[in-house]
């Protein structure tokens, strides 16, 4: 079986939570070529388990020669494990992207809703929509505790910015008294995101102002539960049209 790939070298790794590093990776003279919210491959030949091939999405944005990827290691895991195992100048082979989840309309409200590593083609939506959307944009991003949170400096900065843009948590193992804004009726007016307890689908009456519900677009991705969870939520009890919902589409199915 073989891949259309791009060599990419590794520059850099930072840990972003306790499972959880991003890679940055370039390759010189190519420009990484996507929509934001598209996956593209990793594939490598490994020993034991033959040609591995996993999908990621990247979190940056297209048009250049380097590309970010965020990855949670499991531990029982096969290229999530190979790549955290990674070190500065080793070649990663990149293959063509795809996938469903991208903006069809940046000058239209958007709420992306997102658990886990699904907060990634939201990350790159989100970008793209603060270059160049004219609406309102929303994320609600699900975790279990606050050190579970990605990227939470960036989110809390877009969140306190000048922009029209609103970020909440939501945390479904929420441990520490300390959490931070752990206020469950919280953030939201303050400039700093709403934190709930609880899951995403479980918050979504309340965060999602009712103008947005008519007028956005709705991106879910994250466990497979999670995103028909929602998709039901949002085309049921909140009325939203199937066709403003978008998810990469196989969930249903897993
Ligand atoms: C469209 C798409 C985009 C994706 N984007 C990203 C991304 O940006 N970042 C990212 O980190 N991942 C992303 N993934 C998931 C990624 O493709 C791999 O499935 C993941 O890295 C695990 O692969 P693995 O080879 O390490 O585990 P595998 O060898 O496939 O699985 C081995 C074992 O690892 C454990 N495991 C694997 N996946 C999970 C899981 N989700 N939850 C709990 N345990 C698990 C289980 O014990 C499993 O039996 C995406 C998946 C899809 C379909």
């Amino acid at each position: 079986m073989t891949f259309e790939t791009t060599d990419a070298t590794l520059l850099s790794t930072v840990q972003l939570t306790p499972d959880t590093i991003q890679l940055l990776l370039r390759a010189p003279d190519h420009a990484f070529d996507f929509q934001p919210g598209q996956h593209v491959g990793v594939a490598y030949e490994s020993d034991e388990d033959g040609l591995v091939h996993r999908s990621y999405s990247p979190v940056s944005l297209p048009g250049t020669d380097t590309i970010a990827l965020m990855v949670t290691r499991y531990e029982e895991g096969t290229c999530s494990v190979w790549l955290h195992d990674r070190e500065p100048g080793d070649t990663i082979h990149l293959t063509s992207p795809s996938g469903n989840l991208h903006l069809r309309d940046e000058n239209r409200d958007a709420v992306f809703l997102a658990t886990g590593t699904g907060l990634t083609p939201m990350m790159a939506m989100m970008k793209a929509y603060q270059a160049e959307g004219e609406g309102r944009a929303l994320l609600v991003y699900g975790e279990r505790t606050t050190e579970d949170l990605a990227y939470r400096d960036t989110l809390d900065r877009w969140a306190a910015g000048s922009g029209s843009v609103d970020v909440a948590y939501a945390l479904s193992r929420p441990e520490h008294a300390d959490e931070r804004s752990a206020d469950p009726s919280g953030g939201g007016t303050t400039g700093m995101p709403a934190v709930r307890h609880g899951y995403v689908q479980e918050h979504l009456d309340e965060l999602v102002a009712p103008g947005l519900l008519e007028e956005a677009h709705f991106f879910v991705c994250g466990v497979p539960d999670m995103v028909v969870d929602t998709k039901e939520t949002l085309t049921g009890d909140l009325g939203v049209s199937s066709d403003s919902v978008f998810s990469e589409g196989w969930e249903e199915g897993a």
